[in-house]
């Protein structure tokens, strides 16, 4: 073969292993990619060709490459166009909010206010207005612990003297309300002061300070609760008694291993529906994008007074402790590479958990730790001496990997992708110190990875990899005003790495299911489970729902195994098919003896009873009632038909649904 005839085939093949990986996708990194691919053919084909194997090799190889490719990227996104606050956008912000209250929108002037208050630049007037402006709505609310908190901060900002005295007003309004007579009478002290600034009749002023005066001498003064909002942690239920070695599993749950299941879930008693069975705060979480204004950055949850990034423009903290928490950790360095890693156009939230991963640790403990990341191992915690949940790294880095599903695109795509996230990292301060000198070429930048690069690379590829298997997703449900909880819609907040719930194998027709709680994964008994039964979740939304031939696609692609779960086995037809009503029901689907005619009749006279309870309490939004009586239903059920049966499906919902309205994280918005 001649030179000529060797570069026509490799560009074809090229082509085509490119668009495999990145499809038509036109962000900087796609393009980045493309070119170096275009520049580098030799090593596609030592890679395609078998010459470059492994992850650490592909990196090498690619890092003696990079030099001075992501250059260019880094120059042209001005830092800050992303993170930097701007008090013109808090101005608008702040003016969309003023609409939507005066609109009774409250829920909507909320997050506008939040926006604002994000977009304020720290200390200054444009901050303590928003600050103010969203106090209103939190009073508006009844949340007076949230007011007061916006209130402190804006005070402390630089809110316009002259009527500051407001702020302070409606400080000892929320007081008044939560029974707070000491801290209301210091307040009046200092509205007192706040008064002399105001341009209003001598008169008028005392008018108004005899009033507050008043009001406050009628406080009947309660016991305070601390005021500090709670960490995530502590306001999650408790499990009743947890297995030693997997603690985040109940101790009915033991973990087991065999060379066809892997590391599986397995009940060691008989558990009833509707048991807790798993609180598990996950090790690794990113919100996404479009959230990042409204979720805190640290624990997902939703918070009314949320608290603005002090270093960015769009992220929040649902309160000080996560503030620190995230101070401490991952924030100061994504900070400082926002826009960069936004504006690459690399849309895979789960991928971002492999930047969270590393910058929520201080390189000094991957230095310290590299031991740990050796050897990968899909039974690490079933050995004897295995510490499983003793790091969560390393049990996050024995987390089960599919490199079959990893060709020669994907390889190289996700280590390019590695290699950029790198870049940002050293770009966000993350290597800086002794070890690291920052004054070279480039800030310091050679394109060569060097070792602790390497090595952080590499693991973000792994955790890549692991992402791709086991990130769950955290959700969020939101109901409008006029709409029950029941009927609330989830929103899908951001992608999570958890290392005891992804020990759960698949099935169609799983025995728990998940709520949340800010990132918090909480897990419950869907159904009676036999002791020594499998413990199993289900992998894709409303599998059900999905024809068997579709969703057994879904799983091999992504998943590579092939589902040999009942409902898979026993061939249901897809949920839409199920039967609908007692009357449909064939002998064969009966548990009981069609000879039993009387038997039958009282059980189908019971579940119709009891099917009917259960509505009312559900109109009623009783949902405590309504979760109990699904169980007594589902086990009734189970004692008269087999599987499937849309009532089935239906109690699950239902019961799904009170579990998430009673303990999982929701909010209101405004009615449309
Ligand atoms: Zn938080
Ligand atoms: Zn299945």
């Amino acid at each position: 073969m001649d030179v000529e005839d060797r570069d026509s085939i490799d560009t074809v093949k090229l082509k085509k292993e490119l668009t495999n990986a990145i499809g038509e996708a036109k962000g900087y990194i796609h393009n980045a990619y493309r070119e170096f691919c275009i520049q580098q053919p030799d090593l596609i084909v030592a890679v395609q060709e078998g010459h470059i194997q492994g992850n650490r090799t592909i990196l090498k190889e690619m890092s003696g490459r990079l030099e001075t490719i992501f250059e260019d990227y880094m120059r042209s996104i001005s830092s800050g166009s992303i993170s930097q606050k701007d008090a013109k956008k808090s101005v608008q912000f702040r003016d969309q909010g003023n609409k939507n209250y005066q609109a009774k929108h409250f829920y909507s002037a909320l997050d506008c206010y939040t926006k604002a208050i994000c977009q304020g630049p720290i200390g200054s007037e444009t901050l303590a207005l928003a600050l103010a402006n969203r106090s209103a709505v939190m009073f508006h609310l009844k949340e007076f612990q949230h007011c007061i908190q916006d209130l402190d901060l804006a005070i402390a900002s630089d809110y316009p003297k002259k009527t500051l005295f407001k702020l302070y007003e409606r400080k000892i309004k929320c007081l008044t309300q939560l029974g707070n007579l000491n801290l209301a009478q210091t307040t009046l002290n200092q509205f007192s002061k706040a008064l002399d600034f105001a341009v209003l009749e001598p008169s008028k002023k005392q008018k108004m300070f005899s009033e507050l005066e008043k009001t406050i001498s009628k406080i009947k003064a309660k016991p305070q609760e601390d005021s500090t909002f709670k960490s995530l942690a502590d306001e999650l239920p408790k499990l009743n008694s947890r297995n030693d070695k997997f603690p985040s599993f109940a101790k009915c749950l033991s973990v087991e291993y065999n060379a066809k299941r892997g590391r599986h879930v397995v009940a060691n008693r008989d558990i009833k529906a509707g048991e807790m069975v798993m609180v598990e705060l996950p090790t690794v979480v990113v919100v996404r994008d479009e959230f990042k204004s409204l979720f805190c950055s640290n624990c997902l949850r939703k918070s009314y007074g949320s608290i603005p990034s002090p270093l960015n423009s769009v992220e929040v903290f649902c309160s000080h402790f996560c503030l620190e928490q995230g101070l401490n950790s991952f924030h100061r360095c994504e900070s400082k590479i926002l826009e960069h890693i936004q504006h690459s156009g690399l849309g895979k939230a789960e991928w971002r958990l492999a930047i969270r991963a590393v910058t929520q640790k201080p390189l000094e403990y991957f230095r310290k730790n590299q031991d740990k990341f050796q050897n990968h191992s899909s039974r690490f915690g079933m050995n004897e001496g295995d510490q499983y949940g003793a790091d969560e790294y390393q049990a996050l880095f024995h987390l089960v990997v599919n490199r079959q599903a990893w060709n020669l695109s994907t390889d190289l795509f996700k280590a390019f992708v590695a290699c950029f996230y790198t870049r940002c990292l050293h770009l966000g301060g993350y290597f800086d110190d002794e070890e690291n000198d920052d004054n070279g070429v480039n800030g310091g930048w050679t394109g060569t990875l060097s070792d602790d690069q390497l090595f952080i690379t590499e693991f973000m590829v792994h955790i890549m990899e692991a992402s791709t298997m086991n990130s769950h997703e955290i959700s969020h449900v939101t109901a409008p005003t006029n709409v029950p909880w029941f009927h609330g819609q989830p929103r899908r907040v951001g992608p999570v790495l958890n290392i005891y719930g992804s020990l759960l194998n698949h099935s169609c027709d799983p025995n728990i299911f998940w709520i949340n709680r800010g990132k918090a994964i909480i897990s419950f008994a869907s159904k009676d489970i036999k002791m020594d039964d499998e413990v199993t979740n289900c992998y894709i939304t409303e599998s059900l729902k999905i024809p068997m031939e579709q969703r057994q696609i879904q799983l091999k692609n992504f998943y590579n195994f092939t589902c040999g779960c009942v409902a898979c086995d026993e061939r249901w037809p897809p949920m839409a098919q199920f039967p609908t009503a007692l009357a449909d029901l064939k002998a064969k689907q009966l548990k009981i003896p069609v000879e039993d005619v009387n038997r039958m009749k009282a059980q189908l006279a019971k579940i119709n009873q009891l099917g009917v309870k259960i509505n009312l309490e559900q109109k009623k939004e009783n949902y405590k009632d309504c979760l109990a009586l699904c169980i007594e239903f589902l086990q009734l059920l189970d004692h008269t038909i087999k599987r499937p049966h849309q009532f089935f499906e239906m109690t699950t919902r239902t019961m799904f649904m009170s579990l998430w309205t009673l303990r999982g994280s929701k909010s209101r918005i405004d009615q449309t």
